[in-house]
């Protein structure tokens, strides 16, 4: 456990009616008698006058049972500058400290209170911006994905013992049925972990949100379209070609998943140094775009396919739409309602999955890739020692994941992404 007993305001910044503020750590019960007196029933909101500064909702949460497993304590303080200072000053002469980005959360982790999916979870379900996000990171956050981990890691060891065995006892001693036991237990693993990583990264593109990239030849209409979807003028629109010099980016949430549209420099060859340089990006984002929508005017091209949708824009102005293609006009919103529609369809067919948590963290997906390696290494091992060490690497990248064993060396990285109070 921690000496040190930290705090921090847990609720937005700025002013408001009331504002959490958390205590953690040995002397939070010395800490709130000193502020308030008497020391509330146990996870019982009471009403406490706090010396001078405030007048607040006290909640005494002792440990082990509480987020930190330390000995907590909440206040809920009227928001003021004024007033959280003369709080936050009273704790400091108490001996507290303010704390450092995340670090209820890594006190929690490091008390065995939840494991790092779930830590990182904690930050997910904050940072969400839409339904989809939010209910992947409350499913982490209740343990799927560390459950899963856990899972694989518990079936690993058991193999690891048989493995052990092989070893340690002549094979006269041995049901000659553990070998072969051994072997279809590593592949059913080997299976499920392929599947999993497999997973078209649907649960990191939707916690990361995806990137769609509006492309097509100059003065098609792809900024008034991208101002269109997003309902605001993000773009310039301008009559005189070559006029989106860089490519300009707007989120916008399409079936419940956040989207970035970028919206590309006209993609034609140019001798203007500035604008050659937009065309550049422009062709690297949309290369790199889960979706590609590219834009044209008159019914030059046609089809769709997997990794792009054709629009026919300017529909107001006649023509016939291509063959597979979405005529829209971004001028009158003729068939921007079945544009958004088939955007939405996309995007939901990117993240959603059924069936089993997906991976959603680049973190993750590195460590299962090296444990699925180890598991490779393991079933074509000549010697059973080398089979044996192979597992025992694999368990280990698998529990780096959840931070069951070695994991001090990321805890700074992990935990300074989430801001104070959390
Ligand atoms: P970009 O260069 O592809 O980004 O094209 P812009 O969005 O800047 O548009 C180029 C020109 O086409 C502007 O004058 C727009 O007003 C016009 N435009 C865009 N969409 C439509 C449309 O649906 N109908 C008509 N008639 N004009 C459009």
């Amino acid at each position: 456990m921690d000496a040190d007993t930290i705090f921090a305001v847990a609720s937005g910044a700025g002013h408001a009616a009331i504002a959490v503020m958390r205590l953690s750590g040995p002397d939070s019960r010395a800490m709130l008698a000193a502020l308030c007196g008497r020391v509330p029933a146990p996870r019982r909101v009471s009403l406490r006058r706090l010396r001078d500064v405030d007048q607040a909702m006290v909640v005494w949460l002792p440990g082990p049972g509480s987020y930190t497993g330390e000995d907590s304590a909440e206040f809920y303080l009227h928001g003021g500058r004024s007033v959280l200072n003369g709080v936050a000053d009273a704790l400091v002469a108490l001996g507290a400290r303010p704390a450092e980005p995340g670090e209820f959360t890594r006190r929690a982790f490091l008390n065995g209170r939840m494991d790092l999916t779930e830590a990182e979870a904690v930050h997910d379900l904050i940072a969400a911006e839409t339904e989809a996000q939010r209910r992947q990171a409350l499913r982490q956050l209740d343990g799927a994905l560390g459950t899963l981990y856990r899972g694989w890691a518990e079936r690993l060891r058991l193999l690891l013992a048989q493995q052990e065995a092989l070893i340690d006892f002549p094979d006269e001693d041995l049901p000659p049925e553990v070998e072969g036991q051994v072997q279809a237990e590593l592949a059913a693993l080997r299976q499920e972990m392929a599947a999993h990583l497999d997973d078209g990264r649907r649960g990191e593109r939707l916690r990361e949100g995806l990137v769609f990239a509006v492309t097509g030849a100059p003065n098609v209409g792809k900024s008034s379209l991208v101002n269109a979807l997003a309902e605001r003028d993000v773009a310039i629109v301008s009559a005189t070609p070559g006029t989106t010099r860089d490519a300009l980016e707007t989120r916008v949430v399409l079936g419940g998943v956040p989207v970035t549209l970028v919206d590309t420099a006209g993609l034609r060859d140019t001798a203007d140094e500035i604008e050659a340089e937009g065309v550049r990006r422009a062709r690297a984002r949309a290369e790199a775009a889960d979706l590609v929508i590219r834009v044209v005017d008159a019914p030059e091209e046609s089809g769709n396919d997997a990794d792009w949708m054709l629009v026919a824009n300017k529909r107001d102005l006649g023509g016939a739409v291509p063959v597979g293609a979405i005529g829209v006009s971004a001028l009158t919103g003729e068939g921007l309602d079945a544009l958004r529609g088939r955007l939405a369809q996309v995007a939901r067919s990117l993240t959603e999955s059924s069936g089993p948590p997906p991976l959603t963290q680049a973190r993750h997906r590195v460590a299962l890739q090296e444990a699925a390696a180890r598991l490779a290494g393991a079933t074509t091992a000549d010697l059973p020692e080398l089979r044996a060490e192979d597992l025992r690497l694999a368990l280990r990248a698998l529990g780096r994941i959840t931070g069951s064993v070695g994991v001090e060396d990321i805890l700074d990285t992990l935990f300074a992404r989430f801001c104070i109070g959390k």
